[in-house]
């Protein structure tokens, strides 16, 4: 810019002194030759006076008139006849001069006018400048004057002046250099620094200023920079407090959100939506089909750019690990409600544990009435063959009585199962204050079984360190017991071995129930703790297992933040082990 500004001031400093100095010359070369010029007619009327005047009645040398104004004046004088002879002439022999008849400054004067002209004298080697009068003798004879002047002269004064002016252009030149610089440099500084300014600007930086003040057009555009600036400052403080608002609300969410422009680009996504289809690179500005290979989340988005409507779907999406998902797609209008639609919002949310648990219910609420359809079949059926005659019977009767009693009572234990895991899942929360002696309730626990365990001649031994506790229910401690020590007695033949223990350490307490029972296979490990999931369901009724034991078990454990974990080896035996925090309190 600055160099732009420089060259051109230059330019038109070259084009002006040029145009000055060649007119200057010119005017200069115009003024010389007039001055010359009415100078040697001054002088030429000078000499047409004396002989016009002396010849009257006298003989006249014009050869020495010719002489003498050639030294006064310094011109050559030459006197015509008007034939065109030479009569005299101050620089050379007349008689060796041919006719100037012809001379057109002389043939002017012989037909009475001034007469003038400039031309190249091939005898002196210059240009010369003529000029010539008429003048009438006494006895009416035409004569012409002629006087003549080397231009060689005008041409040197000339010369010298053109010098001047040519050193006159040089030195006005190295001012204007100095003052082009000058000039150039407080146009472009201003500039410089406005764009040096505005860069910092464009950089992020609002709070630098233009400190350009100057009043011309220059200082107003740097104010209104500045003002620009504050504005932009405060502009872009509002949006980046709007998106970080934004921002935090989108990154809080739980649910995925993505939105696309009417290309279907990305415009925004948030950090849920990345961690459920497992995205780790930037994505804003791809394509979404790029990012989410869903074609039925695509097809969605293009019908809602079309229609303007929200579409919702459920799917299945098995690209990684399995999850069910529930999309909805929304559009981004212009105008509100009614604008043009220029984008979509994608609303994702992962339902897979909804779904599982929506699942879950559904299986409980089908096996609940299984598990008490089955008994209630039963029972009708007996009271059914009782109403029908076998009532008379006393014997069949009294064993259809016991089988109606164990149905009943096979009832009763499901029904306070489910209510007992309906309560554990309600109140999940450690109810503190209360250490439950845990030695004290695996002998109280001891107490109900020994005479099941009696029966099917099992030994029943324990173990457990003095004061070891856990914060909890004493019911739900007993429950916890009953359900691991009931089940050992349950799946293990006669003449087995169970043991119970209880020990403490670091804090924690570990609560054992061994058994050398029938054990279970590696398999079915994994699903032993899933309601009314049983090994062997014949040998489960047979037994009167409800097959909610061990879920029981698993929420009492949950609820107390402790771990349980099984060890079984078919026809060895099994150990559930629970470790749970110790009740300081
Ligand atoms: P159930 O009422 O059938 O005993 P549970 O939930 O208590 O229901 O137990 C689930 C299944 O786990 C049982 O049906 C049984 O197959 C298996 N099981 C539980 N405890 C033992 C054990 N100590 N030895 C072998 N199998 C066991």
């Amino acid at each position: 810019m600055r160099r732009k500004i420089f060259i051109t001031y230059i330019i038109l400093i070259l084009f002006a002194v040029a145009i000055v100095g060649s007119y200057s010359i010119y005017i200069n070369q115009v003024v010389f030759r007039e001055n010359i010029k009415q100078r040697l007619l001054t002088n030429a009327k000078l000499i047409q006076y004396e002989l016009s005047e002396k010849s009257d009645g006298h003989v006249i040398d014009i050869q020495a008139i010719a002489d003498r104004y050639s030294e006064l004046t310094g011109a050559r004088v030459t006197i015509v006849y008007h034939d065109g002879t030479v009569l005299a002439d101050s620089s050379r022999n007349a008689a060796d001069m041919d006719n100037h008849a012809d001379r057109p400054e002389v043939n002017n004067a012989l037909n009475g006018k001034a007469g003038e002209s400039i031309r190249y004298s091939s005898s002196l080697k210059t240009d010369m400048m003529y000029v010539a009068l008429p003048v009438r003798t006494h006895n009416n004879i035409k004569t012409a004057i002629r006087l003549a002047m080397s231009l060689k002269e005008i041409n040197h004064t000339s010369g010298s002046i053109i010098w001047s002016i040519v050193l006159a252009i040089i030195a006005s030149l190295l001012v204007s250099l100095i003052q082009a610089s000058l000039f150039s440099k407080s146009i472009t500084e201003p500039i410089r620094r406005l764009s040096d300014a505005s860069r910092v600007i464009a950089r992020g930086n609002f709070e630098n200023k233009i400190q350009v003040k100057t009043n011309d057009e220059i200082g107003e555009l740097s104010d209104s920079f500045n003002q620009m600036a504050d504005r932009l400052k405060v502009t872009m403080d509002q949006l980046n407090r709007e998106n970080i608002k934004l921002e935090s609300i989108l990154s809080s969410m739980v649910n995925g959100v993505l939105a696309v422009d009417n290309s279907k680009n990305i415009l925004l996504a948030n950090g849920a939506l990345k961690a459920l289809f497992s995205i780790r690179e930037e994505i804003v500005g791809k394509q979404f089909i790029q990012v989410v290979r869903s074609d039925l989340i695509d097809s969605m988005i293009d019908q809602t750019l079309v229609n303007g409507e929200v579409n919702a779907v459920e799917m299945s999406w098995s690209k990684g690990e399995f999850k069910q998902l529930k999309v909805s797609v929304a559009p981004i209008q212009r105008n509100g409600l009614e604008g043009e639609v220029t984008g979509a919002v994608v609303l994702i949310q992962d339902i897979t544990e909804l779904k599982k648990l929506e699942q879950m219910r559904k299986d409980f609420v089908a096996n609940v009435s299984h598990e008490i359809k089955t008994p209630l079949t039963s029972i009708k059926g007996f009271v059914e063959t009782l109403k029908n005659g076998a009532i008379e019977d006393k014997d069949v009767s009294m064993k259809f009585l016991n089988i109606i009693d164990i149905e009943v009572e096979r009832l009763t234990r499901l029904i306070s199962d489910i209510l007992a895991l309906s309560e554990i899942e309600r109140s999940r929360v450690v109810e503190s204050g209360k250490k439950v002696d845990v030695g004290h309730v695996i002998k109280d626990v001891v107490d109900v079984l020994k005479e099941q365990a009696g029966n099917k001649k099992i030994a029943l031994k324990y173990s457990f360190d003095e004061g070891v506790s856990i914060c909890s229910s004493k019911d739900r401690i007993k429950q916890l017991f009953l359900n691991l020590a009931d089940n050992a007695i349950k799946y293990t033949p006669e003449g087995g071995s169970v043991f119970i223990s209880a020990h403490k350490k670091d804090g924690f307490v570990t609560i054992k129930v061994e058994d050398n029972g029938i054990g279970i296979d590696q398999e079915h490990i994994p699903r032993l703790f899933e309601r009314f999931y049983r090994v062997d369901k014949g040998r489960s009724r047979n037994l009167g297992g409800t097959g909610l034991g061990l879920a029981i078990v698993k929420h009492i454990v949950a609820s107390l933040n402790g771990n349980i974990v099984v060890e079984s080896k078919k026809g060895k035996g099994t150990s559930f082990i629970v470790n749970m925090p110790e009740g300081l309190v």
